[in-house]
């Protein structure tokens, strides 16, 4: 996976967000404070302006940017979170110019052991750890097994969506949503489910 494949991830990424703008925006309207989608939508719209104003020469560049590009433009707990899932993934990334299925791997881990070191979320809190560990852990259990990039990359966004969809029963423990208390319960959380985006995203990007 070159720096053509990673740029394609994120044109995938904005076009599901803008698309799903409206639905994370519910989400969030019934947990938290009815931004969500729109905070995204706006943070991809300025990587997409970033990206092309400079465009960078590793995939490992190109994530640190989307990274750093997320955490100016998008305010509240997502842009930070997000931002630093991207920039741990670029820097693990390095300067290679070809990312491997084990490397990409590595990647997720890394940006899962970002947003765990920014937000101190466990899975079970209901927040986008939920959608983003069982995804990190489907794609290493892929890569350990052999299977085709398209098949670990099918099997990370099933576990990220399954893990989405997952959340509705838990009592948020974490970020807005956890204000309500028991009140959170019974509704997906806004970053599990663009998480799960960001997933599909990927699978979308390999099937290009
Ligand atoms: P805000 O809550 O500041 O308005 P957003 O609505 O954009 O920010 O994002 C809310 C999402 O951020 C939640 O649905 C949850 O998935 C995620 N989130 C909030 N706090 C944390 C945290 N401490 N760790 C991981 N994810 C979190
Ligand atoms: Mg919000
Ligand atoms: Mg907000």
């Amino acid at each position: 996976m070159n720096t053509e494949f990673f740029a394609a991830w994120i044109e995938e990424i904005t076009s599901a967000v803008r698309a799903g703008r409206d639905h994370l925006t519910e989400l969030d309207a019934a947990i938290g404070d009815a931004d969500h989608g729109t905070n995204l939508d706006r943070g991809f719209t300025a990587v997409g302006e970033a990206l092309a104003a400079a465009p960078p020469g590793t995939p490992g560049a190109l994530l640190v940017l989307t990274g750093t590009t997320l955490i100016r433009k998008v305010g509240g707990a997502s842009g930070p979170l997000y931002g630093t899932a991207f920039r741990e993934m670029g820097k693990a990334f390095g300067e290679a110019t070809e990312i491997s299925p084990a490397e990409l791997s590595a990647g997720v881990d890394a940006a899962l052991a970002g947003v765990r070191r920014l937000g101190s979320a466990a899975e079970g809190d209901k927040t986008m750890v939920d959608a983003l560990a069982p995804a990190a852990a489907a794609l290493s259990r892929a890569v350990r097994d052999g299977l085709k990039p398209e098949e670990a990359l099918e099997a990370a966004a099933t576990a990220a969506a399954g893990g989405a969809r997952a959340t509705v029963p838990l009592q948020a423990r974490k970020g807005r949503a956890s204000y309500l208390g028991p009140r959170s319960v019974g509704h997906e959380d806004p970053g599990a489910a663009s998480t799960a985006l960001v997933f599909g995203a990927l699978r979308a990007a390999a099937s290009r």
